[in-house]
């Protein structure tokens, strides 16, 4: 038999307390490669299908600081793929994330973020040119494989249940390039489900954001043969972005450190710190009470540590 890449991540119960609410968190941080998170999940099966149609060089995009570039390089450098990432200049920062893309030897090509498209596309026709056979993940792992991994981890929230005797009334996450949510919103409907699945945004606004994750679901659901469903189907909160990607406040950082010490759990300030804090702000707002509540710890602990020394200097 073959072992599964992906083994079910924990669910546990937090110590948090909120209007009677009882809190849940699963531990996608804990997937055991590359220090987790959702770009594992879609990497994994991104790379299932590059195998499959035996491409040999691996392109991909996004930023210093991404979890998905790391990820990929990772996987790329443990099988000997090379692999190019081509990055924004303007967010080129030294951090851990970066630091490890360099030990697994991914080739940066940064240009200006105008000239993403055009860099991406002349690399993919030079490595053609040469011989390759590229392959091309976009950014956040996007596209139907990015939400069949959640999908997949919808099914194992569903089998939790099952064994523990449990239902969450509520699902929040982070929601970015949007294929989490979307791949959370069809396991709802495959599973028949009415939980509600709420994106806290930690960049896009809500009409970008919301209409790309409605098309994603809509994707796969084309590609499963099923019906497409409205934008009723789609909570993407942008209440919470403040002043975009990686921007955060004194009450994020307080989040971080109390989930640090009262759970043992560490979060960020780009990603899960921003949206742990716009939950609990939801939360109070729609006045919530009584419900079970399941937060998805989306990964980027690199990023905790590029955030620490500000979570010490309180
Ligand atoms: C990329 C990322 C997200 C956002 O996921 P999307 O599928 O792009 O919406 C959330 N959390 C972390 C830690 C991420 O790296």
């Amino acid at each position: 038999m073959k072992i599964k890449e992906i083994q079910p991540t924990p669910i546990q119960k937090l110590n948090k307390k909120l209007n009677d609410n009882q809190f849940y968190i699963k531990r996608d941080d804990l997937i055991s490669f590359s220090f987790g998170g959702n770009k594992v999940r879609k990497a994994f099966l991104f790379f299932e299908n590059l195998e499959n149609i035996n491409s040999d060089y691996i392109v991909t995009y996004g930023s210093s600081s991404s979890n998905h570039c790391r990820i990929i390089a990772n996987i790329a450098a443990s099988k000997k793929i090379p692999c190019i990432i081509i990055s924004p200049h303007e967010l080129s920062k030294n951090t851990f994330n970066k630091n490890m893309m360099d030990i697994f030897g991914a080739e940066i090509i940064q240009c200006p973020v105008t000239k993403v498209k055009i860099t991406i596309d002349n690399t993919i026709r030079e490595l053609q040119n040469k011989g390759f056979k590229p392959y091309f993940i976009q950014g956040g792992g996007h596209g139907n494989l990015g939400t069949q991994a959640y999908v997949d981890a919808y099914k194992e929230i569903i089998d939790f249940e099952n064994e523990l005797n449990i239902y969450f009334d509520y699902i929040f996450h982070t929601s970015g390039t949007g294929t989490t949510q979307a791949g959370l919103i069809c396991g709802n409907l495959i599973h028949n489900n009415s939980k509600k699945i709420i994106g806290i945004s930690n960049a896009r606004n809500k009409n970008l954001g919301g209409k790309v994750v409605l098309e994603s679901v809509n994707n796969y659901l084309k590609s499963i043969g099923k019906k497409s469903v409205s934008s009723d189907c789609v909570n993407f909160i942008d209440d919470y972005i403040l002043d975009g990607y990686g921007s955060y406040n004194n009450d994020i950082l307080q989040t971080i450190r109390d989930v640090l010490i009262n759970e043992g759990i560490p979060l960020d300030t780009t990603y899960t710190g921003k949206a742990f804090w716009g939950m609990t702000e939801y939360i109070k707002e729609h006045n919530i009470t009584g419900k079970n509540i399941l937060f998805i710890h989306t990964g980027g602990t690199p990023l905790f540590f590029d955030n620490l020394g500000e979570l010490i200097d309180e």
